[in-house]
This record gives C-alpha cells, structure tokens and sequence, in this order.
C-alpha cells in the first residue's frame, strides 16, 4: 500500500502548479499524461467507482471510516460526495480515499450553494432582478470563498434554466424568462465561482443545471414533460447553457425532463452533439438526483438499460442513484457499453479533479482556520445586505407613499414579518435557520429610538394547516397559531389602529417556491388576503412587503394597496435589507426579470412573444377574432424589465447613427436618460430589438442589451448601444445561426412596455 502511495505521490509531484481550466495545450497535454498514467493502473471497478456519486447523510464527524459510505469510498466505489457540511467531516472522508482506497484518488466534495454559502444572498429570481452583473458575479465569488474554506470545492449552480410558467416552483432558482438576461447573468455566475482558475483553493467548480429544458416542465408541474420545437429550443431555451459553457463552465447537470422523447438523462443528441459536438464542452456531466434510475419510470427499461444509455448518452457520473456502479460491469461484459465508453467517463471526472488541484493536494480545500475566518463574515454578510437591497422591486408607490420615515409609530405584521428561518429563502442548504434578521428586527435596528415598531402575526400562512406544513419544510416553520382568522386579524386590527402607518410582510413561505413547489394558484394565500383586506379598511395607509419565490398574481392588492416592495427571499440580511429600502437609506432599483400575469389563466405570458396571425392592437381588449380571451386582456400585470424608483427617469427621443447596418459596421443608438426626480437613484436602460420580417417568424422584441446607471437628481446622462450584426442574429429553421437582412425595430425604454422607438434596415 505504502509503495503505491509513494509512486502516486511522485507522480503527482511532477505535475504540481498545473490550472488546467484555462487550459493551455502544455498543460493539457500534461494532464492527459498524468491521468493516463493513472487509468492505467486502474481496474475495471476503480473506474466505474470514479462515476459514482452517492449522497452522505450518514456520516457523523471522526466515523466516516465507519460509516457505509465511507467503507465504500476505501474499496475504490466513490467518485466524489454531495452535501456533507464542514470541514472536519469532509477532511476526514478525504483521508479515507487518499489514506485507505488503493489508489489513493481524491474525492471531490459537491454542495447545492445556490445563492450564497452560509452568508446567503436573495434567490437567483431576486437576484435576477439587480440587472448588476457585478453584484450578481461578487455573489457566487463569496459563496465559492465560503463554501471553498469549508471542504466544498464544488458546486450545483448557477441554475439556468428559462422559465415562463409561475407555476413552476423552481422558477425562483433561475433567472427568469428571458435568454439574453439568463446568459450574462450564467455567465457572471460561472466567473463568480470559478474565477480564471479554479484550483486556486478558493475558487470552486460550478455546475450549470438542468441540462436541458427543465424550466418547460408542461403545466408548470415539476419534473413533468417538456417538448418544444427545436427552433424554439435554439433561440429561447438554451442560450444560457450555452453561455456558461462558453464562459468555462467545469460541469453539467443532465435535467430530470425529457428531451424529444427521450429522458434528458439518456439523450445522446443533448448530451454529445449539441453539448459537445456543437458547443465544445470539455467537462463532465454529472445526472440530477437518481436521474438514471428515473429513467426506468419514464419507460426506458430496467436498470442496466438505462444505466447504459446514460454512458452512451455522454454522461460521466451518476448522482445517488448507482446504476453505474451496479450494471455498468455487467454492461460491458455483455457488450451493451463499451470500456472506451467507461475510460472516457473515467477520464473527465478524473480530469475535473485534476483541474481543481485535488491531486496536488486533496486536502486544498480543507483548511479548519479559512473554515473558521472566513464563512459568515461581517463583511460578507455587508456585501449580502448591500446585494439584497438591489434585487428589490418596487411595484406600486402610490401618492409617494415609500420611503417611510424613520418617526412616528409603524405597525408591522403579517405572517413573514418576525420569521427567520424564511428569509433565506429555498436551497439554502449551509445556512444557519437562526441567523437571519427578520423583518421585524431589520425594522428595529434602523429606527432605533426614533420610532416605534408595533408587531402581530395578523394571520398565519395559511388557512389550511395541512397546505402550511407543506409550506414550512426543512426547518422553516412559522409556529401556527390555531385561533379563529378573525381573532388573529382583530389582534393585528388593535396594533394598526395605534399606528401612522401599517407595513404587511405577506406572500410566499421561502418553501412555496423550489423544488417540488409548484402552485396551481400563485394568489397570496387567502387568510393573507383576509388580513390586507382588513388593513386596508382601516383607511390607514398599507405597505406591502411582498415574499415571493415567484411572479404572483396581485390584481387586487395592485387595485387596493399603495405601496408593493416585492422583497423575494432576500437572504442572510433580509430584515436589515429590507429596513434600508423602506426608510429610503437606498434607492429600490430591482426590474423584473419575469412577467407578471393578470391572472393565472394567462399562463404562460412573456413579453418576447410572438405575434400572431391575428394580433390584438395593444391597448385594446376583447376584438372578435382576434388572438385574446374574452374575461381578461392580453397584458401583463407588470411587464418584464418594469420597477420603481424614489425617484423619476425621464426618457429622450431616440437616436440611430445611421438607417443602414452593413456587415462589419456598427449603428449607434443613443437616448438621453434625465432624473428628473429629487432623489439619487439607478436605472436599467433596456434596449430590445424585433426583427420585423423573417424567413421564420420572430418575437415581437428581444432584449439585446441593458445598462444600470447611475444618475444624481436632475442629472441627464446619454447612454449609448452600439447594435452589430451579431446582434441580430438568430437560428433560423435550418438552425442555421444567421443575421437577415430587412428591417429592425429598436426600442429603448426603463421596461419592456414603455419604449422609445426607431428603425433602419440591415443590408
Ligand atoms: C435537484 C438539483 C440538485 C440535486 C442535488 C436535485 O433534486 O434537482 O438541482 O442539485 O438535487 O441536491
């Protein structure tokens, strides 16, 4: 054993100092020769272990030897873990595989960080909505330096799956429905976490997920059907794996939905052609949670079956669910795979953990004192409070009503107003449930002695207490209160009657939206709806602090309420976050990156639609035969790219350099943007094109460009897009990636309603 450890070790020596994520083809070339050297001293079965990724709930600090998955990892069957916590444990499990397996390979630890380690950030949805790519890149670097001091070099994220149905709960995972938005902000994601090198122990390696279409799910029901014309696919759905591919991403995620009729899992064509073939991609794909396994219930046959035309598919490594391990063998013996088919799985998983400096030293991201220094930080969690306070939405600010004063008596209540377990929001694994700071506390601390905060619960989540442990789980519990709805709204009626103003924190449980969260009605819960409608007939002035995990359907409380600050889950430092905003210390500057319906039956509704045949002119409703319905019209709630401010943007005309675009030029369009209100703020100046006539038909507008920016009161800067051909470019029905000439529409404006309008023609 000591022989072979001491062999390895020289071996690995030989190639220390080695990034091979930018890789330059030296470096590639001596990673081929170090993992080489390695498979061929590898069994059948040490290879088929690399491919193997089981969870690790049973471990307890100082027993991972013991434990049935530790005892797995020494015999060769262990690839890498997901979702152990600490340092401590994870160094601990490494030993095993460099101390005690045979070969010595070093694991590589995976963890949902998602949207912050221990320091959490808002949701990706709410993190969508600060249109700041540097805001939303600083977010996963802190995360990466987090969970990379804790054991973590690895993680699921970013999600980047469009979706257009609220119903989907996951759709608070993403980046909302728009491709362009979702692919800077892959991007900014994949640079955030792995940085230019990710094997400088502090940078991790991100996986992009769920490959491919997930956000499609039919009926915005989770892991249900997706299928989409290829055209669609190209244009709409995949730009932003593409993105993150393009930005280095390390890894893949295979998504549960099927692709064609074929389960994403055991798609050759997604997984190869287009992943690999067309794109490029150079690491590996590793499956969703018992992805193979589920393959069975889609239909594909018996575990072996699917098992192998995962491998065949282009997957590298098996999530939890061990078809690999336990057929693969048996699969090549019978002929069913091939062993190039295994090597070459082998060799990517093997190549990752070379690229994150694991053979270097398997113990790189195990430093107890980073653990102890640097996760959960004062400056961390300044960074998440300054974060979160862009990610806010202010939807209605009626009469100035926003920002409140910092006097006088303010009655806060609703069920999400003294709750920090919910702040967080979903997929917020690392996080410490009592940490956050609640509303209520933000609240606390801003006004210190110059005003006085006032609380009841004023009704619990929901009526319905079988649906509310649904709401609450994983910790997330809102202590039901089993009183009469009346006599808790009475309570919260005594407090508001003492009060200047009322300020309701009502909506979502951070557990109405994620995984296995969709909704079939994205109203606020009615006991909620009881409770403002009860506020709101006090006369007193009404604040709605809006928790969301999704675009929700607001027609009344958009009708009765003056003032909506949709606040998503906005992390570690919500109630501090929120506080800032309320009382105006910050400007809301958040856009949303969804529509929002009027109602439900509008689903799906997203602006870059398409026209029809028979389009209804806008700002009609009902035209017979025309494309609309009869009981409610075509337009949003609230538009995609649409939030206040304190303040006002005031738009000028706009402007195109020239009428004609020709190859190799560029036409500039420029628009004069005035604050022309009395307070500071940042605007997202959004620019959307349409390509008029196509040989396919095209969206009625596309985003293509958006700049936050800065403007003092009364300041007027002149933003400027420079549009190229590139630009224009679109897969065409032969997906062919293609500029037509013709006419183009350009439209600038603060959403993507209210635009100013210009046009010229591409030779
Ligand atoms: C989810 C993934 C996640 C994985 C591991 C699955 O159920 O779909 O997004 O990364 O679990 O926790």
């Amino acid at each position: 054993m000591k022989k072979t450890l001491a062999v390895l070790t020289v071996t690995l020596l030989s190639f220390i100092g080695l990034h091979a994520q930018t890789a330059k083809p030296a470096a590639d070339t001596k990673m081929k020769t170090f993992v080489d050297v390695l498979m061929k001293k590898m069994t059948l079965d040490e290879k088929i272990g690399q491919l193997n990724l089981p969870g690790s709930d049973d471990i307890v600090t100082g027993q991972a030897g013991n434990s049935n998955v530790g005892k797995k990892v020494i015999e060769g069957k262990v690839g890498g873990l997901f979702n152990i916590k600490g340092v401590a444990k994870i160094r601990d499990m490494q030993k095993q595989a460099v101390e005690k397996s045979r070969l010595k390979i070093p694991l590589i630890f995976g963890m949902d960080v998602i949207h912050g380690y221990q320091t959490v950030f808002p949701i990706p949805l709410g993190l969508s909505c600060s249109w700041d790519m540097k805001a939303i890149e600083r977010s996963a670097q802190i995360a990466a330096q987090e969970a990379s001091a804790d054991g973590i070099c690895w993680t699921f994220s970013p999600m980047v799956d469009i979706a257009r149905d609220p119903r989907w709960g996951r759709i608070a995972e993403g980046s909302g429905e728009d491709p362009y938005l979702g692919s800077a902000i892959a991007k900014a994601m994949v640079k955030g976490y792995q940085g230019n090198d990710y094997s400088t122990g502090k940078t991790i390696m991100s996986c992009v997920k769920h490959y491919a279409l997930y956000g499609a799910a039919e009926a915005g029901r989770d892991y249900n059907t997706t299928d989409m014309s290829r055209y669609r696919m190209y244009n709409e759905y995949l730009p932003p794996y593409k993105a993150a591919v393009e930005a280095g991403a390390g890894s893949m995620m295979a998504s549960f939905n099927e692709v064609d009729g074929i389960p994403a899992t055991g798609n050759k064509w997604l997984q190869t052609d287009v992943l690999r073939k067309q794109w490029g991609f150079k690491g590996f794909v590793v499956t969703d949670y018992t992805g193979i396994n589920e393959m069975i219930a889609h239909g594909m046959g018996d575990l072996q079956a699917v098992s192998a035309l995962a491998l065949k598919a282009g997957i590298d490594m098996d999530m939890v669910g061990e078809g690999f391990l336990l057929t693969l063998k048996k699969s090549l013996q019978e002929g069913k795979v091939t062993l190039a088919e295994i090597d070459q799985a082998c060799r990517r998983v093997l190549e990752a953990k070379y690229k994150l400096g694991l053979f270097e030293d398997p113990y790189r991201y195990c430093n107890e004192n980073r653990s102890k220094t640097e996760v959960f930080t004062a400056a961390n969690r300044q960074e998440a409070r300054e974060i979160a306070t862009k990610t806010f939405v202010l939807l209605r600010n009626n009469g100035n009503l926003l920002p409140l004063k910092k006097t006088g008596t303010i009655a806060l209540v609703g069920p999400l107003a003294n709750n920090t377990e919910n702040m967080p929001g979903t997929w917020s694994v690392a996080a410490d449930f009592k940490t956050p700071i609640s509303v209520l506390d933000g609240l606390k601390n801003a006004v210190g002695s110059s005003a006085t905060i006032l609380y009841a619960k004023g009704s619990n989540l929901d009526a319905d207490s079988v649906f509310e442990v649904r709401a609450s789980m994983f910790g997330k519990s809102f202590g039901r209160d089993n009183r009469p709805e009346s006599e808790i709204i009475n309570e919260a009626l005594q407090v508001a009657a003492k009060a200047d103003v009322i300020v309701a924190a009502v909506g979502e449980s951070a557990e109405m939206s994620g995984e296995c969260a969709s909704r079939s009605n994205i109203d606020i819960p009615e006991t909620q709806k009881n409770l403002l409608k009860a506020l709101v007939a006090t006369g007193k002035p009404v604040v709605v602090l809006l928790f969301a995990g999704r675009p929700m359907t607001l027609k009344w409380e958009s009708e009765h309420i003056p003032a909506i600050l949709n606040v998503w889950f906005g992390g570690t430092e919500a109630g501090n976050a929120i506080a800032d905003v309320l009382f105006g210390d910050v400007n809301p500057s958040g856009k949303l990156s969804t529509t929002f319906p009027q109602n439900i039956g509008q689903v799906p509704i997203f602006y870059n639609h398409k026209n029809t045949g028979r389009p209804l002119e806008e700002g009609k409703w009902f035209e017979k035969f025309r494309s609309n319905y009869m009981d409610v019209s075509n337009e949003p709630l609230y538009p995609f790219g649409f939030g206040l401010s304190y303040t006002n943007f005031t738009y000028g005309d706009l402007k195109l350099g020239a009428n004609t675009l020709t190859a190799g030029k560029k036409i500039m369009a420029t628009i004069d943007v005035t604050n022309s209100g009395s307070k500071d703020g940042e605007e997202v100046v959004q620019l959307y094109i349409r390509d008029v006539v196509g040989s396919v038909t095209r969206p009625v507008k596309e985003l293509k460009g958006f700049q936050k920016i800065m403007l003092k009161a009364g300041e007027t800067k002149t933003v400027t897009f420079s549009i190229g051909v590139d630009d224009l470019k679109f897969y065409n029905y032969d997906l062919k990636y293609v500029a037509e000439p013709g006419e183009f529409q350009v439209m600038v404006g603060g959403n993507s309603k209210d635009v100013k309008e210009q046009t010229f023609t591409l030779k």
